[in-house]
């Protein structure tokens, strides 16, 4: 009787799990973007640490060479693909960027790898749609950490090694601990060496690393900077709260190793600056989690939340859409390439065709996407 509950059973899962593998399958697909006319040109990151070639860790790196002497900028989105905001903040780059001084990289899915599986037991959508000019566009809601399937098993215990320090086994797959990186250490270290590789090779003068963060954190609607571009951070702050965006202005921690901000501003010259915003779909104070939560951003238990002073940013039943987060990062980013412009003209960087908060809000995300072909 027993050998007959194990033999279902066992067909049973077999037949979930084959079920669905087309699913899981997909998700490793990745969307087709559509540059603006400014791109110069694309290549893979491989191309800066062979080590990624073949791997689920590789990505595309888009190029905007105005021509026009200048700095260089990188903007990262997707560190962690859950933080959906930041990829799109980067896709909308790709397909709407001029630049008429100096020179752009964008990476749109920094850990092509997390963009590639979601997080067990969140309920996180596998896609997000957005209607187009010319018909539907999805993409893929990513998780904060590498994919197993390209980068397992996890240690027990996680030594971060350029500091020793020691982390939960899992954050050996965190792309934002695994800075400077190891060119032919493990994937997750190569996709950080590559970058960081990236940054010294291209002198990026000034490095973007967008992420969001559960409303109910401390580090939200924030700027993290290190010592060497406080200064820049703290004059966008200003400029951006006269227009209405507040941001929290967080130091890079001198003890806290492998993160982007701080590794890149001791390993390499560029100017270092993490974005955070608030995403009510990673919070663990959210009601049903659904495609509408991560977009539209309405939540009953977060007005709740927010009555009773538990949460860091405002929330009421507006909720925090898509567009307004993805608004305040570009905000963002314009205001600090104009500090910086101020501060080191001869290295400037000219940007634009980005919309604005209140212009995302009013058309919304899909109207500054092209049109499926
Ligand atoms: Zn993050």
């Amino acid at each position: 009787m027993r050998a007959v509950t194990i033999g279902i059973s066992l067909a049973a899962t077999v037949f979930l799990v084959t079920l669905s593998i087309p699913a899981f399958r997909a998700q490793h697909e990745v969307e087709v973007l559509y540059p603006s006319p400014g791109l110069t040109r694309v290549f893979r990151l491989s191309e800066i640490n062979p080590h990624l070639k073949g791997t689920g860790g590789d990505t595309d790196v888009y190029l905007y060479d105005s021509g026009k002497p200048g700095g260089s900028l990188l903007v990262l989105g997707g560190t962690h693909a859950s933080e959906i905001a930041s990829p799109l903040v980067v896709i909308l780059m790709v397909e709407n960027l001029e630049v008429k001084a100096g020179r752009v990289f964008l990476i749109p899915h920094a850990n092509a790898s997390a963009a590639s599986h979601n997080e067990p037991q969140e309920a996180h959508p596998q896609y997000l749609e957005f209607e187009t000019a010319g018909g539907p566009r999805a993409f893929r809601f990513g998780a904060r950490f590498t994919n197993p399937v390209h980068q397992w098993p996890d240690p027990e215990v996680y030594v971060q090694p350029q500091s020793g320090a020691t982390l939960a086994g899992i954050e050996t797959r965190n792309l934002n601990r695994a800075y400077p990186g190891i060119a032919d250490g493990n994937l997750t270290e190569r996709i950080a060496w590559a970058i960081t590789e990236l940054i010294r090779r291209e002198e990026i003068d000034l490095a973007f690393d967008l992420h969001e963060s559960s409303p109910e954190y401390p580090v939200v609607n924030a700027i993290v900077a290190s010592e060497t571009s406080q200064d820049i951070a703290s004059i966008a702050a200003v400029s951006l709260q006269i227009d209405g965006l507040d941001f929290s202005l967080e130091p890079s921690p001198y003890g806290l190793h492998g993160l982007s901000h701080r590794e890149w501003t001791d390993h390499t010259n560029t100017l270092p600056i993490l974005l955070e915003t608030a995403n009510p779909a990673m919070g663990r104070l959210r009601g049903r989690t659904d495609a509408e939560l991560a977009i539209v951003g309405k939540d009953e238990r977060y007005v709740t939340a927010a009555r009773n002073g538990l949460l860091y940013v405002p929330f009421d039943s507006e909720g925090i859409p898509i567009e307004h987060r993805i608004g305040r990062h570009l905000a963002a980013i314009r205001a600090i390439v104009s500090a910086y412009n101020e501060l080191l003209p001869e290295r400037g960087i000219q940007i634009g065709g980005l919309p604005d908060a209140a212009a995302l809000m009013e058309n919304g995300f899909g109207r500054y996407l092209a049109p499926p072909q």
